[in-house]
């Protein structure tokens, strides 16, 4: 793939937030969108990164540009191209940003070159569409090397990356020595959390702005519930399939969707729907240790606790910038082989169709809904948009304590585990919260209104629109007083 490819995201109304959220919760945010129109002027802010699909970064810019458009922006989603040596150089970042080896590749000079290579080529298609003046949020590793690029351009540039680890390694010294001299141009810095930002970028303007869901997308909304039943129907985890299309929806560009699409489902036959149902969504990631959830759940509540588990994944044909994500599930699948038969009559790995994403997300938000208990088992994650997701649908999650889900997880929604290398842990917490189903139903109440507190849209904008009136503000009055 080469080229830029423009992703257009219909325009959310930002009144949708009224009757989710306090008057004055509204005022400040009429007033934020009010104030940042008057900031850009005129000009348009770019988001940068290098996926449509797939992935949180994805989930969140789609609900960012939308809102932002409806509050009067013009604001745009550009996706850069890379080749495949490119992204494996950026999932290696990736991986080591997060503490972690990732493949037995190196960060050198070869590395260096092609990445800087294939930079220089997006920032000259950048350079066609960008005018001086105009704002670029650069998102993640896939598009530090532009960061130099759009400032000699006289673009307001801010980096945002998504990821971080809570810990520091040879891995992520690594990995922050090959970004760190292609972002420290930008004006602005965005992490998820305040210790994720690495010490040489600590002296910048940085801003500490978690993501957030949006509760009206497709992946959030409220969907009755015999639709959810067809859907999870349709997509092969419960038997029995429905005449015509699962459900239909409207899209947020105003058109008529269907959800019809099957699911690849690893796992003979369908579950059994009067159980209690286990899930993890996923990237089909090792940092996400699909394997690990299996295992501890094939031995510690099988068994032990009559439930099903369901791990969800992507198609892996559909998320572009993770070149891993075959390998990951073909290990998981190979793993699955080797359960005992009573094991794998209670697992199934599922791969969601990427085809169309509005249809995706309805089924991730038809699986989250069908759910029991989520669990989010990661081994280092960057937020873990997942977990706001089933908490927002009264699910208590079970995770590890890595990452942002350390904030999402405040006590009485959930279970924060101890290790998340603990398997043994990992099962017995699971099948300890399924034998006490008042608990589900207390952290069930307490995790929606943590979410709507502090994880839903308005707050996430505040943040954007204080940002911009750092970076804008005394520019712009400079440039009318001339
Ligand atoms: N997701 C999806 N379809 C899938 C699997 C996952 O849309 O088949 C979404 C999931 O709902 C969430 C995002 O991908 O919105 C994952 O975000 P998270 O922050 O949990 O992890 P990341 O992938 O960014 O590491």
């Amino acid at each position: 793939m080469t080229g830029l490819r423009q992703v257009l995201v219909p325009s959310l109304p930002l009144a949708r937030f009224r009757d989710l959220i306090s008057d004055e919760r509204y005022e400040t945010l009429d007033a934020a969108a009010t104030r940042a129109r008057s900031r850009l002027d005129g000009h348009t802010l770019w988001n940068v990164n290098s996926t449509a699909s797939g992935g949180g970064v994805a989930e969140m810019l789609a609900v960012l540009v939308g809102y932002t458009r409806g509050a009067g922006l013009d604001v745009r989603w550009l996706v850069t191209h890379g080749d495949d040596e490119f992204f494996a150089i950026t999932k290696r970042i990736h991986n080591r940003i997060h503490g972690a080896r990732g493949d037995d590749g190196d960060l050198g000079p070869a590395e260096a070159a092609h990445y800087a290579r294939i930079s220089a080529e997006n920032a000259a298609l950048l350079r066609e569409q960008l005018r001086p003046g105009d704002v670029a949020l650069l998102h993640d590793p896939q598009t530090a090397g532009l960061c130099g690029a759009m400032r000699e351009h006289d673009v307001h540039v801010v980096w945002r990356c998504h990821i971080g680890a809570d810990i520091v390694n040879e891995w992520t010294e690594q990995a922050w020595s090959f970004v760190i001299p292609h972002v420290l141009e930008a004006e602005a810095f965005v992490f998820s959390l305040a210790h994720y930002v690495p010490d040489a970028l600590r002296s910048g303007h940085v801003h500490i702005i978690p993501p957030s869901i949006d509760p009206f997308s497709p992946k959030n909304r409220a969907l009755d519930p015999a639709d959810v039943g067809r859907i999870v129907r349709r997509v092969g985890l419960y038997a029995g399939d429905v005449e015509g299309p699962a459900a239909r929806f409207v899209r947020g560009d105003g058109s008529d969707g269907v959800v019809e699409r099957r699911a690849s489902i690893v796992g003979e036959g369908p579950l059994d729907p009067r159980l209690p149902l286990v899930v993890q969504v996923s990237r089909w990631d090792h940092l996400k240790d699909m394997q690990g959830v299996m295992m501890g759940f094939a031995n510690g509540v099988v068994g032990r606790v009559d439930a099903n588990l369901a791990l969800v994944g992507p198609s892996v044909a559909g998320v572009t910038d993770d070149p891993e994500g075959a390998i990951v599930l073909d290990e998981c699948v190979d793993a699955w082989h080797r359960l005992p038969p009573d094991a794998q009559a209670r697992i199934r790995l599922v791969s969601l169709p990427m085809d169309d994403i509005e249809e995706n997300a309805l089924m991730v938000n038809a699986v989250q809904r069908t759910s029991t208990i989520a669990v989010q088992k990661s081994l280092a994650e960057g937020f873990g948009l997942t977990v706001a997701e089933a908490m927002w649908k009264a699910k208590p999650v079970v995770a590890s304590p890595v990452g942002g889900i350390v904030d999402q997880i405040a006590p009485g929604t959930g279970v924060l585990l101890d290790d998340p290398c603990d398997l043994d842990g990992f099962g017995d917490t699971v099948a300890g919260l399924l034998e006490q189903p008042s608990e589900i139903e207390r952290f069930a109440g307490n995790a929606v209104i943590h979410v709507v507190d502090h994880f839903v849209g308005d707050r996430h904008l505040l943040r954007y629109a204080s940002l911009l009136d750092e970076l804008l503000g005394v520019n712009r009055a400079e440039d009318r007083s001339e």
